[in-house]
């Protein structure tokens, strides 16, 4: 088995590499950015801010080697990816801890996050019935029609700080199993587990220039979504900077999905089974400390179920709030002292618009890490839809209750909100949910399901606010963005035919 560089076992701080035709490279930037650890803030490594010299060498070497990998054979770029699944389960758990080290979150939900992950690199093994084409025999006498679906050239992949390991495998892996090549911008506030699953991939076998990195901010992602070479770009962060993307890439003719910020709800209704809800409920909203782009914002009670709220309150005290590693650690610090002062100011803002804060975790001290960006669970009720801490995506371990009356009241408050990223519906009738499902304009729904992201057979979906460009990332959808589709007529002539008359009519027959 090859060890991968393991920044954490590194007897110097990590300066991450570029990967550039191959080969991890020192950037010659001067500008650099520290990677810390958010329980401790232990300075872990530095990320450079790559320069336009290197971006460009990047791109140039996923074109120069796409004209050769879009010619391997479809089991060849899948052999790659069967080994990519064997080596990532064989390092998951060293670079769960390097993640849980870079993004706090606990070591269980690290690797699950490489677990998510690794789904689609597995699907990734199935490309060749997934980037079958399609045939129809006799679309006229002696005419059959049929489809190829041919890769791209050179695609791009910008990644947020919440999934280090998931999102950049949600990406990379098919789009160079479709036979693209690839060029991945991590997020810089926490690239080393990212690249840990980099190295793995040129383990597994994937070629010089099939797949790159380079790292930084704006500058680096503006590039990408302008550069002429580059024909698409997955990007994955929030509502405002994803939405630049998609007009920005879009504008220099790019094909792009924009997977964008959420405001998540839940509604309850009166026949829910109680305790499995409000357990539910709990971890959906504050455990990854409410980082998930999927995690749980609006509680909206229905009825009755505002009587239950005492009792979500005291399991909500229950959790444990801790550095990642330590062991029993529910909710972990926030990604950096800057996120964790937006959350505290938007608490500050439910306080002062008159919200009731019915549990208060602004002042949570952890014992061993006083340094760390941690908030505590958080819960406020008597919400109302214009405050800041309705509107706004809070992405910290806080939760607005909304109480209704009615299941019409709680879809149409749901659908008015301008995110569509995910919802739950919690209840034991099957006509209520039949009627839930079909009404609710959001792009992920789950049934007495908290958190409901798509296994890799399906695909990351998303409405409004969320998502903007036709297909999402993984699933059949991510094989029709990372291809082209090409549609042949044809006709064979055998030799003995003779010609007929010339036929002026658009009529293939
Ligand atoms: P972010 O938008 O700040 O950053 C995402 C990426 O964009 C990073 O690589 C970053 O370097 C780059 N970037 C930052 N500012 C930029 C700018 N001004 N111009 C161009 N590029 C820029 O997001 P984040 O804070 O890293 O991640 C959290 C967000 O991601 C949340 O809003 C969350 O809901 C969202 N998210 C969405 C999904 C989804 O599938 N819908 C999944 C995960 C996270």
């Amino acid at each position: 088995m090859n060890a991968i560089h393991n920044p954490m076992l590194a007897n110097q701080l990590t300066s991450v590499k570029l990967l550039i035709n191959g080969e991890f490279v020192d950037s010659k930037t001067t500008e650099w950015q520290d990677i810390v650890n958010p329980a401790t803030q232990e300075v872990l490594g530095k990320v450079p801010f790559a320069t336009t010299e290197e971006i460009n060498a990047a791109i140039a070497s996923a074109q120069n080697a796409f004209a050769s990998w879009s010619q391997t054979p479809i089991q060849a770029r899948m052999r790659i990816m069967l080994k990519l699944q064997e080596l990532i389960r064989i390092h998951a758990k060293e670079i769960a801890k390097v993640l849980t080290a870079e993004q706090g979150k606990t070591l269980a939900d690290a690797e699950g996050d490489i677990q998510r992950g690794l789904e689609v690199v597995e699907h990734a093994c199935s490309i060749g019935t997934l980037q079958m084409g399609e045939y129809v025999e006799g679309v006229a006498r002696g005419v059959d029609s049929y489809t190829l679906q041919q890769p791209l050239g050179v695609c791009a992949g910008i990644t947020p700080f919440n999934f280090p390991a998931m999102i950049p495998l949600w990406m990379f892996p098919m789009a160079i199993v479709c036979g693209n090549t690839f060029v991945l911008k991590p997020s810089e506030q926490d690239p080393l587990s990212t690249m840990m699953l980099v190295e793995l991939a040129l383990q597994a076998g994937v070629p010089a220039g099939v797949l790159n990195v380079v790292h930084g901010g704006k500058e680096v992602v503006d590039l990408l979504c302008t550069h002429n070479d580059i024909k698409a770009i997955s990007f994955v962060g929030s509502t405002a900077v994803g939405t630049h993307v998609y007009n920005l890439a879009g504008q220099h003719g790019k094909r792009v999905q924009s997977m964008m910020g959420a405001k998540n709800h839940a509604v309850i209704m009166p026949d829910a089974n109680k305790q499995q809800t409000l357990n539910a409920l709990v971890g959906a909203a504050f455990g990854a400390a409410g980082q998930r782009c999927m995690a749980l914002s609006v509680a909206v009670m229905v009825g009755e179920t505002k009587n239950w709220l005492a009792e979500f309150v005291e399991k909500a005290k229950t959790l444990s709030v801790n550095a990642g590693h330590e062991p029993n650690t529910d909710v972990g610090p926030v990604i950096s002292p800057r996120a964790k002062a937006r959350v505290i100011d938007l608490i500050n803002s439910g306080v002062e618009q008159g919200a009731q804060l019915l549990l208060d975790g602004r002042d949570v001290q952890v014992k061993g890490y006083e340094q760390g960006n941690f908030v505590g669970p958080t819960i406020f009720s008597q919400v109302s839809t214009d405050m800041r801490i309705y509107k706004e995506e809070v992405f910290g371990p806080v939760l607005a209750v909304i109480c209704v009356d009615t299941l019409e009241e709680a879809i149409a408050l749901v659908n008015a909100n301008p995110f569509g990223n995910g919802v739950g519906l919690f209840t034991q009738s099957g006509a209520t949910a039949r009627t839930f499902q079909h009404q609710i304009n959001i792009g992920q729904v789950g049934i007495n399901i908290p958190i409901p992201v798509p296994v890799p057979f399906f695909s990351f979906t998303g409405s409004r606010g969320s998502k903007l460009g036709d297909l999402g990332p993984y699933g059949k959808q991510a094989v029709q963005f990372y291809t082209q589709t090409k549609t042949i007529t044809s006709r064979w002539f055998e030799d003995s035919q003779d010609s007929g008359k010339v036929n002026t009519t658009i009529n293939l027959g």
